[in-house]
Protein backbone atom coordinates (compact mmCIF):
# COMPACT_ATOMS: atom_id res chain seq x y z
CA UNK A 1 0.00 0.00 0.00
CA UNK A 2 1.69 3.33 -0.91
CA UNK A 3 1.18 6.37 1.42
CA UNK A 4 2.50 8.93 2.16
CA UNK A 5 1.14 12.86 0.76
CA UNK A 6 0.44 14.91 3.70
CA UNK A 7 -2.63 18.01 3.39
CA UNK A 8 -3.19 20.45 5.49
CA UNK A 9 -6.78 19.40 5.16
CA UNK A 10 -8.51 16.34 3.24
CA UNK A 11 -11.89 16.28 2.17
CA UNK A 12 -14.21 13.34 0.91
CA UNK A 13 -16.39 14.98 -1.18
CA UNK A 14 -17.44 17.11 -4.19
CA UNK A 15 -21.06 18.18 -3.65
CA UNK A 16 -21.80 21.89 -2.74
CA UNK A 17 -20.64 20.54 1.05
CA UNK A 18 -17.13 19.61 0.30
CA UNK A 19 -16.78 22.06 -2.40
CA UNK A 20 -17.66 24.89 -0.27
CA UNK A 21 -15.12 24.13 2.32
CA UNK A 22 -12.67 23.36 -0.58
CA UNK A 23 -12.93 27.07 -2.31
CA UNK A 24 -12.93 28.56 1.31
CA UNK A 25 -9.67 28.06 2.14
CA UNK A 26 -6.83 30.33 1.57
CA UNK A 27 -4.95 28.84 -1.28
CA UNK A 28 -1.54 28.66 1.60
CA UNK A 29 -3.16 25.50 2.86
CA UNK A 30 -2.89 22.51 0.56
CA UNK A 31 -5.74 20.64 0.20
CA UNK A 32 -6.74 17.00 -1.10
CA UNK A 33 -10.53 16.58 -2.29
CA UNK A 34 -12.04 12.92 -2.92
CA UNK A 35 -14.72 12.18 -5.20
CA UNK A 36 -16.09 8.36 -5.72
CA UNK A 37 -17.09 9.21 -9.17
CA UNK A 38 -16.35 11.81 -11.28
CA UNK A 39 -15.65 15.13 -9.73
CA UNK A 40 -19.75 16.48 -10.13
CA UNK A 41 -21.55 13.56 -9.61
CA UNK A 42 -23.72 14.01 -6.66
CA UNK A 43 -26.76 14.82 -5.13
CA UNK A 44 -25.98 18.39 -5.67
CA UNK A 45 -26.20 18.06 -8.70
CA UNK A 46 -29.64 16.78 -9.56
CA UNK A 47 -31.01 19.55 -7.12
CA UNK A 48 -34.01 20.86 -9.21
CA UNK A 49 -36.10 23.54 -6.69
CA UNK A 50 -33.38 25.51 -5.69
CA UNK A 51 -31.72 27.44 -2.55
CA UNK A 52 -33.88 28.77 -0.18
CA UNK A 53 -32.57 32.47 1.27
CA UNK A 54 -34.29 35.41 2.93
CA UNK A 55 -33.59 37.88 0.21
CA UNK A 56 -37.08 39.21 -0.83
CA UNK A 57 -38.76 42.33 0.01
CA UNK A 58 -41.23 40.79 2.13
CA UNK A 59 -39.09 38.13 3.90
CA UNK A 60 -36.74 38.10 6.34
CA UNK A 61 -34.17 35.07 8.12
CA UNK A 62 -37.15 35.46 11.24
CA UNK A 63 -40.10 34.39 9.04
CA UNK A 64 -37.54 31.92 7.33
CA UNK A 65 -36.77 30.28 10.75
CA UNK A 66 -40.20 30.27 11.82
CA UNK A 67 -41.22 28.23 8.61
CA UNK A 68 -37.95 25.82 9.08
CA UNK A 69 -38.75 25.26 13.06
CA UNK A 70 -42.53 24.57 11.87
CA UNK A 71 -41.34 21.77 9.46
CA UNK A 72 -38.86 20.23 11.49
CA UNK A 73 -41.83 19.03 14.06
CA UNK A 74 -40.11 21.09 17.42
CA UNK A 75 -37.18 18.62 16.90
CA UNK A 76 -34.76 21.60 15.16
CA UNK A 77 -31.76 22.81 16.87
CA UNK A 78 -33.01 26.72 17.14
CA UNK A 79 -29.34 28.10 17.28
CA UNK A 80 -28.01 25.95 14.30
CA UNK A 81 -31.25 27.31 12.42
CA UNK A 82 -30.59 31.13 13.22
CA UNK A 83 -27.36 30.20 11.88
CA UNK A 84 -28.36 28.91 9.16
CA UNK A 85 -31.28 31.87 7.64
CA UNK A 86 -28.05 34.63 9.11
CA UNK A 87 -25.88 33.73 7.43
CA UNK A 88 -27.48 32.37 4.30
CA UNK A 89 -28.04 35.71 2.74
CA UNK A 90 -24.07 36.16 2.35
CA UNK A 91 -23.21 32.86 1.35
CA UNK A 92 -25.62 32.77 -1.13
CA UNK A 93 -23.80 35.87 -2.40
CA UNK A 94 -20.46 34.11 -2.02
CA UNK A 95 -21.95 31.56 -4.14
CA UNK A 96 -22.64 33.91 -6.75
CA UNK A 97 -19.11 35.37 -6.57
CA UNK A 98 -17.44 31.91 -7.57
CA UNK A 99 -19.93 31.69 -10.64
CA UNK A 100 -22.85 30.58 -9.92
CA UNK A 101 -25.86 32.24 -12.31
CA UNK A 102 -29.22 32.19 -10.32
CA UNK A 103 -32.16 33.02 -13.03
CA UNK A 104 -32.91 36.64 -12.93
CA UNK A 105 -36.41 38.55 -13.63
CA UNK A 106 -37.30 39.43 -17.68
CA UNK A 107 -37.89 43.30 -18.21
CA UNK A 108 -41.76 43.87 -17.41
CA UNK A 109 -42.12 40.31 -15.76
CA UNK A 110 -44.54 40.10 -12.81
CA UNK A 111 -42.32 37.14 -11.35
CA UNK A 112 -41.52 37.34 -7.95
CA UNK A 113 -37.97 38.52 -7.45
CA UNK A 114 -36.02 40.07 -5.04
CA UNK A 115 -34.84 43.58 -5.02
CA UNK A 116 -32.23 43.16 -7.17
CA UNK A 117 -34.09 40.85 -9.79
CA UNK A 118 -33.30 37.36 -8.67
CA UNK A 119 -36.35 34.88 -9.48
CA UNK A 120 -37.65 33.57 -6.59
CA UNK A 121 -39.46 30.05 -6.30
CA UNK A 122 -42.16 29.20 -4.10
CA UNK A 123 -41.82 25.48 -1.89
CA UNK A 124 -44.02 23.87 0.34
CA UNK A 125 -44.55 24.77 3.94
CA UNK A 126 -42.15 28.06 2.75
CA UNK A 127 -44.33 31.36 3.92
CA UNK A 128 -42.72 33.35 1.05
CA UNK A 129 -41.29 33.31 -2.34
CA UNK A 130 -37.98 32.46 -1.39
CA UNK A 131 -36.22 29.93 -3.42
CA UNK A 132 -32.97 31.11 -5.65
CA UNK A 133 -33.38 28.67 -8.70
CA UNK A 134 -31.16 28.61 -11.93
CA UNK A 135 -31.62 27.28 -15.35
CA UNK A 136 -35.26 27.28 -14.14
CA UNK A 137 -35.09 23.43 -12.65
CA UNK A 138 -31.22 23.07 -13.10
CA UNK A 139 -30.43 24.25 -9.72
CA UNK A 140 -27.88 22.00 -8.56
CA UNK A 141 -26.00 21.43 -12.21
CA UNK A 142 -25.61 25.43 -12.52
CA UNK A 143 -23.88 24.99 -8.70
CA UNK A 144 -21.87 22.41 -9.41
CA UNK A 145 -20.26 23.96 -12.76
CA UNK A 146 -19.82 27.00 -11.49
CA UNK A 147 -17.94 25.43 -8.41
CA UNK A 148 -15.97 22.99 -10.15
CA UNK A 149 -14.94 25.74 -13.07
CA UNK A 150 -13.54 27.59 -9.82
CA UNK A 151 -11.39 24.28 -8.53
CA UNK A 152 -9.85 24.43 -11.27
CA UNK A 153 -8.52 27.38 -11.13
CA UNK A 154 -6.57 26.18 -7.28
CA UNK A 155 -3.40 24.92 -7.37
CA UNK A 156 -3.66 24.47 -4.09
CA UNK A 157 -6.42 22.07 -4.41
CA UNK A 158 -5.26 18.88 -5.08
CA UNK A 159 -8.40 16.51 -6.89
CA UNK A 160 -8.41 12.81 -6.78
CA UNK A 161 -11.14 11.73 -8.95
CA UNK A 162 -12.80 8.69 -9.21
CA UNK A 163 -10.92 7.45 -5.46
CA UNK A 164 -13.06 5.46 -2.63
CA UNK A 165 -12.51 6.98 0.36
CA UNK A 166 -12.36 3.44 2.20
CA UNK A 167 -11.48 4.14 6.15
CA UNK A 168 -10.54 7.23 8.28
CA UNK A 169 -7.23 6.55 10.15
CA UNK A 170 -6.68 6.88 13.50
CA UNK A 171 -4.15 7.51 16.43
CA UNK A 172 -4.79 8.05 19.63
CA UNK A 173 -8.25 8.39 19.09
CA UNK A 174 -7.65 10.93 16.88
CA UNK A 175 -8.45 11.27 13.11
CA UNK A 176 -5.28 11.74 11.09
CA UNK A 177 -6.08 11.17 7.54
CA UNK A 178 -7.49 8.43 5.44
CA UNK A 179 -6.94 5.45 3.30
CA UNK A 180 -8.77 5.11 -0.29
CA UNK A 181 -8.76 2.87 -3.42
CA UNK A 182 -8.40 4.64 -6.98
CA UNK A 183 -9.65 3.54 -9.97
CA UNK A 184 -6.84 1.06 -10.73
CA UNK A 185 -7.44 -0.51 -7.47
CA UNK A 186 -4.78 0.68 -5.76
CA UNK A 187 -5.21 1.36 -2.12
CA UNK A 188 -3.16 4.13 -0.54
CA UNK A 189 -2.99 6.62 2.47
CA UNK A 190 -2.79 10.16 2.76
CA UNK A 191 -2.25 12.41 6.30
CA UNK A 192 -4.31 15.20 6.71
CA UNK A 193 -4.36 17.18 10.31
CA UNK A 194 -7.97 17.60 9.48
CA UNK A 195 -10.65 15.59 7.85
CA UNK A 196 -13.95 16.50 6.27
CA UNK A 197 -16.65 14.62 5.72
CA UNK A 198 -19.18 16.01 3.22
CA UNK A 199 -20.22 12.59 1.72
CA UNK A 200 -23.93 13.00 1.13
CA UNK A 201 -26.74 11.06 2.09
CA UNK A 202 -28.38 7.41 2.11
CA UNK A 203 -31.37 7.47 -0.43
CA UNK A 204 -29.67 4.43 -2.18
CA UNK A 205 -30.50 2.44 0.91
CA UNK A 206 -34.43 2.17 -0.07
CA UNK A 207 -35.47 0.44 -3.28
CA UNK A 208 -37.16 3.96 -4.40
CA UNK A 209 -34.99 6.52 -4.23
CA UNK A 210 -34.41 10.35 -5.92
CA UNK A 211 -30.82 9.36 -5.01
CA UNK A 212 -28.15 8.79 -8.03
CA UNK A 213 -26.67 5.41 -7.52
CA UNK A 214 -23.46 7.04 -5.07
CA UNK A 215 -25.79 7.55 -2.33
CA UNK A 216 -24.52 4.79 -0.36
CA UNK A 217 -24.08 6.15 3.02
CA UNK A 218 -20.80 5.95 2.97
CA UNK A 219 -19.93 8.73 5.12
CA UNK A 220 -22.34 7.51 7.91
CA UNK A 221 -20.41 4.47 7.85
CA UNK A 222 -16.72 5.87 8.08
CA UNK A 223 -17.61 8.23 10.90
CA UNK A 224 -19.28 4.90 12.67
CA UNK A 225 -16.54 3.09 12.47
CA UNK A 226 -14.06 5.81 13.52
CA UNK A 227 -15.94 5.95 17.27
CA UNK A 228 -18.26 9.33 15.76
CA UNK A 229 -21.62 9.94 17.19
CA UNK A 230 -24.92 9.43 14.98
CA UNK A 231 -27.87 10.97 15.56
CA UNK A 232 -31.51 11.25 14.44
CA UNK A 233 -31.01 8.72 11.93
CA UNK A 234 -35.25 7.74 12.12
CA UNK A 235 -35.79 11.00 10.26
CA UNK A 236 -35.15 9.63 6.45
CA UNK A 237 -37.34 11.94 3.84
CA UNK A 238 -39.47 10.84 1.61
CA UNK A 239 -39.99 13.00 -1.64
CA UNK A 240 -43.67 13.07 -2.42
CA UNK A 241 -43.53 13.22 -6.18
CA UNK A 242 -40.96 11.22 -8.14
CA UNK A 243 -42.23 9.76 -11.79
CA UNK A 244 -42.83 6.45 -11.77
CA UNK A 245 -41.91 5.13 -15.41
CA UNK A 246 -40.59 1.66 -16.47
CA UNK A 247 -39.57 1.42 -12.87
CA UNK A 248 -37.46 4.38 -12.80
CA UNK A 249 -37.61 7.12 -10.38
CA UNK A 250 -37.25 11.02 -11.37
CA UNK A 251 -37.83 13.48 -9.28
CA UNK A 252 -40.77 16.38 -9.94
CA UNK A 253 -40.10 19.18 -7.44
CA UNK A 254 -41.82 20.85 -4.92
CA UNK A 255 -41.76 24.23 -6.93
CA UNK A 256 -43.98 22.26 -9.39
CA UNK A 257 -46.56 22.49 -6.87
CA UNK A 258 -45.21 26.02 -5.63
CA UNK A 259 -45.95 26.70 -9.14
CA UNK A 260 -49.73 25.88 -8.67
CA UNK A 261 -49.96 21.91 -9.64
CA UNK A 262 -52.50 19.94 -8.31
CA UNK A 263 -52.39 15.99 -6.73
CA UNK A 264 -55.04 14.12 -7.60
CA UNK A 265 -56.23 10.68 -7.24
CA UNK A 266 -57.54 7.99 -9.52
CA UNK A 267 -60.82 9.22 -8.98
CA UNK A 268 -59.80 12.72 -10.43
CA UNK A 269 -59.97 13.91 -7.10
CA UNK A 270 -57.80 16.81 -5.46
CA UNK A 271 -57.70 15.16 -2.19
CA UNK A 272 -54.88 17.35 -0.37
CA UNK A 273 -57.93 19.65 0.28
CA UNK A 274 -59.22 16.85 2.43
CA UNK A 275 -55.61 16.28 4.39
CA UNK A 276 -54.26 20.00 5.15
CA UNK A 277 -55.36 23.78 5.07
CA UNK A 278 -52.28 24.08 2.50
CA UNK A 279 -53.27 21.60 0.51
CA UNK A 280 -50.36 20.55 -2.16
CA UNK A 281 -48.03 23.34 0.08
CA UNK A 282 -48.49 21.48 2.84
CA UNK A 283 -45.07 19.81 4.41
CA UNK A 284 -43.66 17.01 2.97
CA UNK A 285 -44.17 14.35 5.16
CA UNK A 286 -47.89 15.56 5.40
CA UNK A 287 -48.41 15.15 1.53
CA UNK A 288 -46.21 11.88 0.86
CA UNK A 289 -48.09 10.29 3.87
CA UNK A 290 -51.70 11.45 2.12
CA UNK A 291 -50.42 10.24 -1.72
CA UNK A 292 -49.43 6.63 0.26
CA UNK A 293 -52.76 6.83 2.06
CA UNK A 294 -54.80 7.44 -1.13
CA UNK A 295 -52.82 4.68 -2.69
CA UNK A 296 -53.36 2.39 0.00
CA UNK A 297 -56.86 3.10 -0.33
CA UNK A 298 -57.18 2.90 -3.85
CA UNK A 299 -54.93 -0.21 -4.03
CA UNK A 300 -53.27 1.37 -6.87
CA UNK A 301 -49.16 1.93 -7.00
CA UNK A 302 -49.19 5.78 -7.92
CA UNK A 303 -51.18 9.23 -8.13
CA UNK A 304 -51.12 12.12 -10.05
CA UNK A 305 -49.67 15.42 -10.66
CA UNK A 306 -51.48 17.47 -12.68
CA UNK A 307 -50.54 21.15 -14.25
CA UNK A 308 -52.81 21.04 -16.71
CA UNK A 309 -54.92 24.14 -15.31
CA UNK A 310 -51.48 26.85 -15.68
CA UNK A 311 -50.14 27.94 -18.35
CA UNK A 312 -48.11 25.21 -20.88
CA UNK A 313 -45.80 27.56 -22.20
CA UNK A 314 -44.70 28.97 -19.00
CA UNK A 315 -44.27 25.32 -17.26
CA UNK A 316 -42.21 24.23 -19.84
CA UNK A 317 -40.30 27.64 -19.86
CA UNK A 318 -39.74 27.32 -15.70
CA UNK A 319 -38.90 23.49 -15.79
CA UNK A 320 -37.14 22.85 -18.68
CA UNK A 321 -35.17 19.87 -17.10
CA UNK A 322 -38.14 17.99 -15.83
CA UNK A 323 -40.11 18.74 -19.01
CA UNK A 324 -37.19 16.95 -20.84
CA UNK A 325 -37.66 14.14 -18.43
CA UNK A 326 -41.36 13.64 -19.08
CA UNK A 327 -40.66 14.18 -22.73
CA UNK A 328 -38.66 11.06 -23.04
CA UNK A 329 -41.29 8.64 -21.38
CA UNK A 330 -44.33 10.16 -23.98
CA UNK A 331 -45.41 12.44 -21.61
CA UNK A 332 -46.49 16.46 -21.65
CA UNK A 333 -45.69 17.84 -18.51
CA UNK A 334 -48.56 20.45 -19.01
CA UNK A 335 -50.87 18.36 -20.48
CA UNK A 336 -50.93 14.84 -19.10
CA UNK A 337 -51.13 13.86 -15.80
CA UNK A 338 -48.13 12.76 -14.49
CA UNK A 339 -47.82 9.59 -12.32
CA UNK A 340 -46.13 9.94 -9.51
CA UNK A 341 -45.09 7.86 -5.71
CA UNK A 342 -43.06 9.13 -2.76
CA UNK A 343 -39.54 7.90 -2.79
CA UNK A 344 -36.35 8.22 -0.05
CA UNK A 345 -35.14 11.63 -0.70
CA UNK A 346 -32.99 12.98 2.24
CA UNK A 347 -31.60 11.98 5.47
CA UNK A 348 -32.27 14.76 8.59
CA UNK A 349 -29.67 12.44 10.43
CA UNK A 350 -26.50 12.10 10.45
CA UNK A 351 -22.60 12.45 11.48
CA UNK A 352 -23.75 14.78 15.26
CA UNK A 353 -21.27 17.65 15.14
CA UNK A 354 -21.82 21.63 16.22
CA UNK A 355 -22.34 24.65 14.47
CA UNK A 356 -18.73 24.20 13.69
CA UNK A 357 -18.54 21.14 12.03
CA UNK A 358 -16.82 19.34 14.89
CA UNK A 359 -17.44 15.89 15.00
CA UNK A 360 -17.12 14.31 18.47
CA UNK A 361 -13.52 12.74 17.39
CA UNK A 362 -10.87 14.90 17.22
CA UNK A 363 -10.06 16.30 13.96
CA UNK A 364 -12.76 14.75 12.26
CA UNK A 365 -15.65 17.50 10.31
CA UNK A 366 -18.55 16.99 8.82
CA UNK A 367 -20.74 19.05 6.76
CA UNK A 368 -23.47 19.09 4.33
CA UNK A 369 -25.94 15.91 4.12
CA UNK A 370 -23.74 13.59 6.19
CA UNK A 371 -24.12 15.56 8.66
CA UNK A 372 -26.60 16.51 11.54
CA UNK A 373 -26.10 19.73 12.80
CA UNK A 374 -29.97 19.77 14.11
CA UNK A 375 -31.19 22.49 11.60
CA UNK A 376 -33.67 19.82 9.99
CA UNK A 377 -35.14 18.41 13.14
CA UNK A 378 -37.85 15.45 11.92
CA UNK A 379 -38.47 17.02 8.65
CA UNK A 380 -36.66 19.73 6.43
CA UNK A 381 -38.02 22.39 4.67
CA UNK A 382 -37.68 22.09 0.96
CA UNK A 383 -34.31 23.86 -0.22
CA UNK A 384 -32.83 24.34 2.69
CA UNK A 385 -30.15 21.57 2.36
CA UNK A 386 -28.08 23.03 -0.10
CA UNK A 387 -28.31 26.32 1.87
CA UNK A 388 -26.96 23.66 5.09
CA UNK A 389 -24.16 22.47 3.14
CA UNK A 390 -23.21 25.90 1.36
CA UNK A 391 -23.54 27.82 4.97
CA UNK A 392 -21.76 24.77 7.51
CA UNK A 393 -18.89 24.44 4.43
CA UNK A 394 -17.94 27.76 5.36
CA UNK A 395 -18.50 27.66 8.67
CA UNK A 396 -15.79 25.05 8.44
CA UNK A 397 -13.13 26.46 6.27
CA UNK A 398 -14.02 29.75 8.78
CA UNK A 399 -12.39 26.91 11.51
CA UNK A 400 -9.64 25.28 9.81
CA UNK A 401 -8.10 28.55 8.39
CA UNK A 402 -8.20 29.96 11.85
CA UNK A 403 -10.58 32.73 10.69
CA UNK A 404 -13.09 32.26 12.79
CA UNK A 405 -13.74 32.05 17.05
CA UNK A 406 -13.39 28.21 17.09
CA UNK A 407 -15.44 27.09 19.75
CA UNK A 408 -14.55 23.66 22.22
CA UNK A 409 -16.51 21.41 20.84
CA UNK A 410 -19.80 21.06 22.84
CA UNK A 411 -21.60 18.12 23.08
CA UNK A 412 -24.43 19.96 24.49
CA UNK A 413 -26.92 17.68 22.88
CA UNK A 414 -25.67 14.85 25.02
CA UNK A 415 -27.11 13.11 28.24
CA UNK A 416 -27.85 9.72 29.09
CA UNK A 417 -26.64 6.56 28.35
CA UNK A 418 -29.17 4.22 27.66
CA UNK A 419 -28.55 0.67 26.16
CA UNK A 420 -30.51 -0.19 23.51
CA UNK A 421 -34.13 -2.64 24.27
CA UNK A 422 -33.51 -6.23 24.52
CA UNK A 423 -35.29 -7.06 20.69
CA UNK A 424 -32.72 -9.21 18.87
CA UNK A 425 -34.07 -11.86 17.74
CA UNK A 426 -31.48 -14.60 16.56
CA UNK A 427 -30.19 -13.44 12.99
CA UNK A 428 -29.43 -17.51 12.61
CA UNK A 429 -32.91 -17.91 11.83
CA UNK A 430 -32.51 -16.49 8.30
CA UNK A 431 -29.52 -17.41 5.69
CA UNK A 432 -28.74 -15.29 2.35
CA UNK A 433 -25.51 -17.78 2.78
CA UNK A 434 -25.77 -18.32 -1.66
CA UNK A 435 -26.02 -14.17 -2.40
CA UNK A 436 -23.57 -12.24 -3.71
CA UNK A 437 -23.01 -8.69 -2.42
CA UNK A 438 -25.03 -7.36 -5.53
CA UNK A 439 -28.23 -9.37 -4.77
CA UNK A 440 -27.20 -8.16 -0.98
CA UNK A 441 -27.46 -5.08 -1.72
CA UNK A 442 -30.74 -5.32 -3.90
CA UNK A 443 -32.36 -6.96 -0.74
CA UNK A 444 -31.30 -4.61 1.77
CA UNK A 445 -33.06 -1.72 -0.97
CA UNK A 446 -35.97 -4.03 -0.96
CA UNK A 447 -36.14 -4.20 2.94
CA UNK A 448 -36.04 -0.59 3.82
CA UNK A 449 -38.64 -0.26 1.55
CA UNK A 450 -40.69 -2.80 2.26
CA UNK A 451 -40.15 -2.34 6.35
CA UNK A 452 -38.74 1.18 7.30
CA UNK A 453 -40.45 3.67 5.00
CA UNK A 454 -42.92 5.70 5.46
CA UNK A 455 -45.00 3.95 7.16
CA UNK A 456 -43.75 1.66 10.55
CA UNK A 457 -44.20 -0.34 12.84
CA UNK A 458 -42.63 -2.73 16.05
CA UNK A 459 -43.20 -6.07 14.42
CA UNK A 460 -42.08 -4.82 11.09
CA UNK A 461 -38.96 -2.63 11.79
CA UNK A 462 -37.79 -6.27 14.29
CA UNK A 463 -38.03 -7.92 10.69
CA UNK A 464 -36.23 -5.57 9.26
CA UNK A 465 -33.65 -5.61 11.46
CA UNK A 466 -33.60 -9.60 11.73
CA UNK A 467 -32.83 -9.95 7.80
CA UNK A 468 -30.38 -6.99 8.07
CA UNK A 469 -28.28 -8.94 10.86
CA UNK A 470 -28.50 -12.04 8.69
CA UNK A 471 -27.55 -10.19 5.16
CA UNK A 472 -24.56 -8.58 7.13
CA UNK A 473 -23.45 -12.01 8.83
CA UNK A 474 -23.80 -13.57 4.83
CA UNK A 475 -21.13 -10.59 3.68
CA UNK A 476 -18.83 -11.61 6.06
CA UNK A 477 -18.57 -15.67 5.91
CA UNK A 478 -18.27 -14.37 2.29
CA UNK A 479 -15.42 -11.93 2.39
CA UNK A 480 -13.65 -15.53 3.74
CA UNK A 481 -14.24 -17.02 0.40
CA UNK A 482 -13.19 -13.38 -1.24
CA UNK A 483 -9.90 -12.41 -2.60
CA UNK A 484 -8.33 -9.55 -0.51
CA UNK A 485 -8.64 -7.09 -3.81
CA UNK A 486 -12.38 -7.70 -4.37
CA UNK A 487 -12.72 -6.86 -0.67
CA UNK A 488 -11.24 -3.60 -1.18
CA UNK A 489 -13.44 -2.91 -4.26
CA UNK A 490 -15.27 0.27 -4.32
CA UNK A 491 -18.40 -2.00 -4.88
CA UNK A 492 -17.92 -4.38 -1.88
CA UNK A 493 -17.13 -1.36 0.52
CA UNK A 494 -20.49 0.22 -0.35
CA UNK A 495 -22.51 -3.21 0.54
CA UNK A 496 -21.10 -3.01 4.10
CA UNK A 497 -21.80 0.29 4.41
CA UNK A 498 -25.48 0.50 3.69
CA UNK A 499 -26.04 -2.80 5.34
CA UNK A 500 -24.04 -1.56 8.77
CA UNK A 501 -26.12 2.13 7.94
CA UNK A 502 -29.23 0.23 7.78
CA UNK A 503 -29.04 -1.46 10.98
CA UNK A 504 -28.57 1.82 12.77
CA UNK A 505 -31.34 3.42 10.59
CA UNK A 506 -33.98 0.59 11.76
CA UNK A 507 -32.30 0.93 15.47
CA UNK A 508 -33.31 4.75 15.56
CA UNK A 509 -36.61 3.74 13.75
CA UNK A 510 -37.20 0.79 16.84
CA UNK A 511 -36.75 3.55 19.52
CA UNK A 512 -38.65 6.12 18.95
CA UNK A 513 -41.89 5.48 19.41
CA UNK A 514 -44.01 7.91 18.35
CA UNK A 515 -44.90 9.70 14.78
CA UNK A 516 -43.07 12.97 14.19
CA UNK A 517 -42.11 14.36 11.04
CA UNK A 518 -40.98 12.24 8.68
CA UNK A 519 -41.00 9.16 10.84
CA UNK A 520 -44.47 7.53 10.88
CA UNK A 521 -45.22 4.96 13.26
CA UNK A 522 -48.57 3.18 12.67
CA UNK A 523 -48.45 1.69 16.69
CA UNK A 524 -48.05 4.85 17.69
CA UNK A 525 -49.54 7.11 15.71
CA UNK A 526 -49.31 10.07 18.02
CA UNK A 527 -47.15 12.83 18.66
CA UNK A 528 -45.99 12.14 22.13
CA UNK A 529 -44.81 15.48 23.58
CA UNK A 530 -42.60 14.35 26.50
CA UNK A 531 -40.10 13.36 23.09
CA UNK A 532 -40.04 16.99 21.63
CA UNK A 533 -36.83 17.86 21.52
CA UNK A 534 -35.43 14.51 22.29
CA UNK A 535 -32.55 13.11 20.20
CA UNK A 536 -31.43 9.16 20.08
CA UNK A 537 -27.73 9.51 19.40
CA UNK A 538 -25.63 6.11 18.45
CA UNK A 539 -22.24 5.49 19.36
CA UNK A 540 -19.98 2.88 19.74
CA UNK A 541 -17.86 4.54 22.39
CA UNK A 542 -19.13 7.02 24.93
CA UNK A 543 -17.85 11.10 23.96
CA UNK A 544 -16.62 12.58 27.00
CA UNK A 545 -19.55 14.69 27.39
CA UNK A 546 -19.24 18.74 28.66
CA UNK A 547 -22.84 19.35 28.23
CA UNK A 548 -25.96 18.30 29.56
CA UNK A 549 -29.25 18.18 28.10
CA UNK A 550 -32.00 16.03 29.55
CA UNK A 551 -33.59 15.39 26.21
CA UNK A 552 -30.66 13.89 24.42
CA UNK A 553 -30.38 10.41 24.89
CA UNK A 554 -26.72 8.49 24.09
CA UNK A 555 -27.06 4.71 22.94
CA UNK A 556 -23.88 2.46 23.15
CA UNK A 557 -24.35 0.19 19.93
CA UNK A 558 -21.30 -2.10 19.41
C1 LIG B 1 -33.07 14.71 -7.16
C2 LIG B 1 -32.73 15.62 -6.01
C3 LIG B 1 -33.23 16.90 -5.96
C4 LIG B 1 -32.92 17.74 -4.89
N1 LIG B 1 -33.37 19.05 -4.92
C5 LIG B 1 -32.98 19.88 -3.93
C6 LIG B 1 -33.30 21.26 -3.98
O1 LIG B 1 -33.93 21.72 -4.92
N2 LIG B 1 -32.87 22.05 -2.96
C7 LIG B 1 -32.16 21.58 -1.90
O2 LIG B 1 -31.81 22.35 -1.02
N3 LIG B 1 -31.82 20.27 -1.85
C8 LIG B 1 -32.19 19.42 -2.84
N4 LIG B 1 -31.82 18.11 -2.78
C9 LIG B 1 -30.95 17.68 -1.68
C10 LIG B 1 -29.55 18.21 -1.94
O3 LIG B 1 -29.27 18.10 -3.30
C11 LIG B 1 -28.51 17.44 -1.16
O4 LIG B 1 -28.89 17.32 0.18
C12 LIG B 1 -27.17 18.16 -1.19
O5 LIG B 1 -26.83 18.44 -2.52
C13 LIG B 1 -26.09 17.32 -0.55
O6 LIG B 1 -24.86 17.92 -0.79
P1 LIG B 1 -23.53 17.30 -0.18
O7 LIG B 1 -22.42 18.15 -0.66
O8 LIG B 1 -23.71 17.09 1.26
O9 LIG B 1 -23.44 15.83 -0.84
P2 LIG B 1 -23.47 15.38 -2.35
O10 LIG B 1 -23.82 16.48 -3.26
O11 LIG B 1 -24.29 14.16 -2.43
O12 LIG B 1 -21.95 14.98 -2.63
C14 LIG B 1 -21.39 13.82 -2.07
C15 LIG B 1 -19.96 13.68 -2.55
O13 LIG B 1 -19.29 12.71 -1.74
C16 LIG B 1 -18.53 11.86 -2.57
N5 LIG B 1 -18.36 10.59 -1.86
C17 LIG B 1 -19.29 9.88 -1.18
N6 LIG B 1 -18.75 8.79 -0.63
C18 LIG B 1 -17.44 8.80 -0.97
C19 LIG B 1 -16.36 7.93 -0.71
N7 LIG B 1 -16.47 6.82 0.03
N8 LIG B 1 -15.14 8.24 -1.24
C20 LIG B 1 -14.98 9.36 -2.00
N9 LIG B 1 -15.97 10.22 -2.26
C21 LIG B 1 -17.20 9.95 -1.75
C22 LIG B 1 -19.34 11.76 -3.85
O14 LIG B 1 -18.50 11.32 -4.92
C23 LIG B 1 -19.82 13.20 -4.00
O15 LIG B 1 -18.82 13.96 -4.62
C24 LIG B 1 -32.12 17.27 -3.84
C25 LIG B 1 -31.62 15.97 -3.87
C26 LIG B 1 -31.91 15.14 -4.94
C27 LIG B 1 -31.35 13.75 -4.96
Amino acid sequence: MASGQIYDVAIIGGGIAGLSVALRLPQSMRVALFTKGQLGESNTRYAQGGLSVALGADDSPALHLQDTLVAGASLCDEDAVRILVEEGPAAARWLMQMGVQFDRKQPGSDAHATPDGLLLGREAAHSRWRVLHAGGDATGAEIERALMTALQKRTSITLYEETYVSRLLMHDGACTGLEAVNKDGQTFTVMSRSTVLANGGAGGLWLHTSNPAGATADGLALAWRAGAALTDLEFMQFHPTVLLMDGTSHLISEAVRGEGAYLRNHAGERFMLRYAAQAELAPRDVVARAILSEMLAEETDCQYLDLRHLAAEKMHARFPTISAICGSYGLDLARDLLPIAPAAHYCMGGVMVDTNGHTNVPGLYAVGEVACTGVHGANRLASNSLLEGLVFGLRVAGVLSGNSVDSEPTNARHTVLASLPDEQIAPETLSFATMDDAAMRSEVRRIMWQFVSLCRDQSGLLEAKQHIQALRQSLFALSRETSEQTMHTARWKETENMLLVAELVIAAALKRCESRGSHWRSDYEQLDETLTGCHYTFTREMPAMTGANPRQEIIAYA
